[in-house]
């Protein structure tokens, strides 16, 4: 690591606040470097967020924390993907699985195999090549591996309590050297030429200086837009949804391994599965539902007794247009918000902390290596961003003036792009870097009803009984790979019924 910053301040304790300290003090060490995190429990997280997608996997074995040790202090359970229901029209459901579906052939995507298997008579049901999909239609759950050692991983993530999560993680980053200072932050100082942070004061008189800091203060970014005005990139005329009320209620059985999304007149309901509880929302745009209303109709559409009063949330979609400004990176809320359809705010906390780490300053703060991170993230949200418009693009629904407002806006021209090439051709125009790979746009896309009207010529080449043999060995394969599964309530007793942390 460079010269130059040796003192890290994080202002939040929020989830991206604690997974940036845990991060940093895990790879960076403590001893060189010394990091502090600043929270008011007076001011509070958001506390949603509690679904994730699997690259989280690899965030828990870089901090070298075992799977099921975080599965019970967070109350945590299995996600195989979304189940998107009223989404294309009311009644209607489709499921988007993580993993891909069959295997790539000759270099040509599955999928398009699929279409000619469609057109040749198959079943129009491409669910039957991904054995997510499969797994979470029987309620089943099981690491691959663990029932037969010659089969590839299910893919999977978790839905986890986010206030247990962010405990878990100040655990593990005060066991490591993170120094934690409650405190509401006051004021900020400034370096009058650089404009550099060079130090937050508390409300009781503390001052803490530092070379570095990391903004995880949540949506009103306390350093990044407040102190240094980084601009914002409003999307909301793309994402209209602006407000989400939020409650717990009791948990049903059998605990589903998936989110369910469900639209609703004025956005969507989201239902995510925990260990001791359900965590619901509504997310919807104010200008078509008042909060109350909203808060009225998510109590009357749970699927158990509400375990305490909604409560809203307000945001509005876009992110600040520099992540990374002087010395502050943001992280979290305080960079941006996409809206959470589909769970990727975790996530690219996650690729901000990696980006940090390989751009980390060398001497100075700013330079190439702001540059850097910040062109990385913004197509990193970019991508993201119309992934998820799509999937209100893409309606029939003309129920109520949220939908017809939707099926009519107009979209940014990458996804127009997108959705031509997919039509035309089953292309999703997808590149190296981005999160959502051709199996998403395909179960997304077609899920909302846009099917291709052609697929790749090479895909005709395989003689026909070749074809029909491979098709079925592929489908009997993803069979086979969901055979002898648990259900996921059995498996989460068996390996990682809650424990969770003491306070
Ligand atoms: C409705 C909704 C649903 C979501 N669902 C998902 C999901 O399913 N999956 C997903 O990946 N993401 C989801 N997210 C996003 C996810 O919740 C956040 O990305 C994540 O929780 C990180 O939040 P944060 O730490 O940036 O902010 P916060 O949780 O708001 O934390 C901010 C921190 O800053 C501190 N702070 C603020 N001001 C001061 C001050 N003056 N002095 C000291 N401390 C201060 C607060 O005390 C707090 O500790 C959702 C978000 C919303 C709004």
């Amino acid at each position: 690591m460079g010269d130059g910053v040796r003192k890290i301040v994080v202002v939040g304790g929020g989830t991206a606040g604690w997974m940036a300290a845990s991060a940093l003090a895990k790879v960076m060490g403590t001893k060189r470097y010394s990091i502090t995190l600043v929270e008011s429990e007076e001011i509070g997280t958001v506390g949603v967020g509690e679904a994730t997608i699997p690259p989280f996997q690899s965030f828990n074995d870089m901090l070298g924390i075992d799977e099921n040790t975080f599965l019970k202090a967070v109350n945590g359970t299995f996600k195989l993907g979304i189940r998107f229901e009223n989404w294309s029209k009311p009644g209607s459901d489709y499921f988007h699985p993580f993993g891909v579906f069959g295997v790539d052939m000759s270099g040509i995507n599955f999928t398009h195999y699929w279409l000619r298997y469609l057109k040749a008579g198959g079943p129009a049901d491409f669910g039957l090549f991904n054995p997510q999909t499969l797994a979470a239609r029987r309620n089943a759950f099981g690491r691959s591996q663990e029932i037969n050692p010659n089969f590839p991983g299910v893919t999977y993530a978790f839905h986890f309590d986010a206030a247990l999560y962010a405990r878990f993680l100040r655990q593990f980053s005060e066991k490591i050297g993170v120094r934690r200072v409650e405190g509401r932050v006051v004021s900020v100082a400034q370096n009058g030429e650089s404009g550099d942070i060079t130090s937050v004061a508390l409300g009781d008189g503390q001052t803490i200086d530092g070379d570095f800091f990391i903004d995880c203060s949540g949506f009103r970014g306390l350093l990044i837009a407040e102190t240094l005005k980084a601009g914002f990139s409003d999307w909301s005329h793309w994402l209209p949804c602006n407000r989400a009320a939020a409650v717990p209620c009791e948990k049903t059985m059998p605990l589903l391994p998936y989110t369910r999304s469900t639209a609703r007149e004025a956005g969507w309901q989201w239902r995510i599965p925990l260990q001791h509880r359900t965590g619901n929302g509504y997310v919807f745009c104010d200008s078509y539902l008042s909060e109350d209303q909203a808060s009225r109709l998510l109590l009357e559409r749970l699927d158990g007794k509400a375990l305490a009063e909604p409560r809203i949330l307000k945001f509005v979609t876009g992110h600040r247009r520099e992540m990374w400004k002087n010395n502050v990176v943001a992280l979290g809320l305080s960079a941006g918000f996409l809206e959470p359809l589909e769970s990727t705010s975790i996530y690219l906390v996650q690729v901000a902390i990696l980006k940090l780490l390989k751009y980390f300053p060398r001497g100075d703060t700013g330079g190439i290596m702001r540059d850097r991170f910040n062109t990385e993230m913004l197509g990193n949200f970019d991508n993201v961003k119309d992934f998820l418009i799509a999937h209100y693009k893409l309606t029939e629904r003309d129920d109520t003036p949220f939908w017809t407002y939707c099926r009519t806006m107009d979209v940014p021209d990458s996804l127009k792009a997108r959705l031509e090439a997919f039509e035309r051709y089953n292309m999703s125009l997808v590149t190296d870097e981005e999160l959502f790979r051709e199996a998403s746009w395909f179960a997304v896309l077609a899920g909302q009803g846009m099917m291709p009207k052609t697929y790749h010529p090479l895909a005709d080449v395989m003689p026909e009984d070749e074809f029909k043999w491979r098709m079925d060995r592929v489908r009997q394969g993803t069979e086979g790979l969901i055979q002898g599964m648990p259900g996921h309530d059995v498996y989460i007793t068996k390996a990682c019924a809650s424990q969770p942390v003491p306070a």
